[in-house]
């Protein structure tokens, strides 16, 4: 046992259908641009280049259902639906047959955004975690495994912010697939269990306020919650 001089928080960690154990989280890794529709509403055209990457502390990962307070220093709170990758297995350097062979599983996450403070860095050329890397920025639902998943394409992938149906794909549409992802972003990290990916958003993002109820789900890893409460 380690004596640490101030009290130290439990992990975070995320339920995993059909297990009681916990799958602990260690980093936050995001994808950016990675449906050509969204691209083109922020203003890009989307390459094939090679995918690109901001991360959220694992501390900014917050439970499907909560209420969180609209946050400080922004006047334009996006939601971005999105597919999460939970890492399983250690990969480092890895092709994509190995890649796809570390995924543990798979859930619903939604990438709040601080959508003025993310553009006004991005005109300066300056790191987003101002927009990206904030508390209770990071929401992610259960963990549905793999096998029980099967294929990732022909899901659905949807957003409503009060009822109102914003976002609407399929993850086919993803540009650079799950394999492809891992494959590349283990070229820079040893990824390893309690790695998690957000893989983009589709077209649709927009701006929400206190009152407004998120909901977002994916065909075959249920639904995921969010509601804006007032500024803390
Ligand atoms: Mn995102």
């Amino acid at each position: 046992m380690s004596d640490y001089l101030f009290p130290v928080p439990e992990i975070r960690s995320l339920a995993v259908k059909g297990e009681v154990a916990r799958y602990g989280v260690q980093r936050i890794f995001c994808v950016g641009r990675n449906y050509a529709e969204h691209a083109a509403e922020m203003g890009y055209e989307v390459d094939r280049e090679k995918p690109f990457y901001f991360m959220k502390s694992a501390t900014a990962l917050e439970p499907s259902g909560e209420t969180i307070p609209y946050p400080p220093g922004t006047d334009n709170f996006h939601y971005e639906m999105e597919l999460v990758v939970a890492i399983g297995a250690p990969a480092f350097k890895a092709d994509r047959e190995a890649a796809a062979a570390a995924v543990y599983g798979y859930a619903c996450g939604l990438d709040m955004t601080r959508r003025d403070l993310q553009l006004s860095e991005r005109a300066k050329q300056r790191p987003w975690d101002l927009g990206k890397n904030f508390e209770r920025s990071a929401i992610v639902g259960d963990i549905v495994k793999a096998g029980e998943v099967g294929e990732i394409g022909p899901q659905r992938i949807h957003l409503s912010v009060n009822s109102v149906t914003r976002q609407d794909a399929h993850l086919s549409d993803l540009v650079w697939k799950i394999d492809e992802i891992i494959s590349h972003l283990s070229g820079f990290y040893h990824l390893q269990p309690g790695d998690l990916i957000m893989t983009g958003t589709p077209a649709g993002v927009g701006p929400v306020v206190a009152g407004d109820k998120i909901t977002g789900g994916i065909d075959g890893l249920g639904e995921i919650a969010l509601t804006i409460g007032e500024a803390d």
